[in-house]
């Protein structure tokens, strides 16, 4: 199987699965003497187990990647994310406290959309580890590979292409870092040169140049508006 495909494999299944432990999580959580709290640990119990893993997963993916591209990587060399505990927790309460009692859905929503971000981040950071160490030989770095009807947030940042990771630049990195709860775009390694980009991330490539060549105006706001008005031409 291609590298980039069993990447975006992995990412989903990664989701599903801890997903599905959230709901288990959710219908044992009645039973508990204090089903907040017993909330905020399962939520942060399956952050560890997923998290973990995803850093697992990226990193097989990424040498599978560097291997098809005939540079030789070692798992060894290959920084893994370890997911955040604390920022599993400050989700975990944020949720689940932060919404009054009887809105149960609405904090089961909130761990949803906190759940897929925080499983991806350990994928998404070592991912980008791994082309920050060995992006340079292959002359690859990491692109942002949108979901199907992703925000404008989204689209502009996959727009530019395989640079996420790339020359050791603290932009590239934090911009690398930037998803929202819910977010299901995918990272993957790709040339800096945009010949191995994936169809989407090239279409997105044409679509900031046409909105940029319309409007003086190059912000996020701005291309919001703009996608909405050629959505309704
Ligand atoms: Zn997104």
């Amino acid at each position: 199987m291609q590298p980039a495909l069993m990447g975006a494999m992995l990412q989903d299944q990664l989701v599903a699965t801890a997903q599905q432990s959230l709901l288990e999580a959710n219908l044992l959580a009645g039973q508990a003497i204090d089903p907040q709290l017993f909330m905020v640990d399962a939520f942060t119990e399956i952050v560890d187990v997923y998290g973990t893993e995803s850093a697992l997963a990226a990193r097989d993916y990424a040498l599978a990647d560097y291997a098809a591209r005939g540079e030789r990587v070692r798992a060894g060399q290959i920084d893994l994310a370890a997911p955040s505990l604390e920022q599993a927790d400050k989700s975990g309460r944020w949720a689940v406290f932060g919404v009054q009692d009887e809105f149960e859905a609405a904090a089961l929503d909130r761990l949803q959309g906190a759940l897929t971000r925080l499983v991806l981040q350990s994928y998404r950071e070592t991912v980008l580890n791994a082309a920050r160490d060995h992006g340079r030989r292959t002359r690859t770095a990491v692109a942002r590979v949108p979901e199907a009807g992703a925000c404008a947030f989204c689209r502009m940042l996959a727009s530019r292409g395989a640079v996420y990771g790339a020359a050791r630049s603290a932009q590239s990195t934090k911009d690398g870092n930037r998803f929202h709860d819910n977010c299901r775009c995918s990272t993957q390694i790709a040339r800096i040169d945009g010949r191995d980009l994936p169809r989407s991330v090239r279409h997105l490539e044409r679509e900031w140049a046409q909105f940029s060549e319309e409007t003086d105006s190059l912000t996020l706001s701005s291309y919001t508006k703009w996608l909405k008005e050629g959505a309704s031409r």
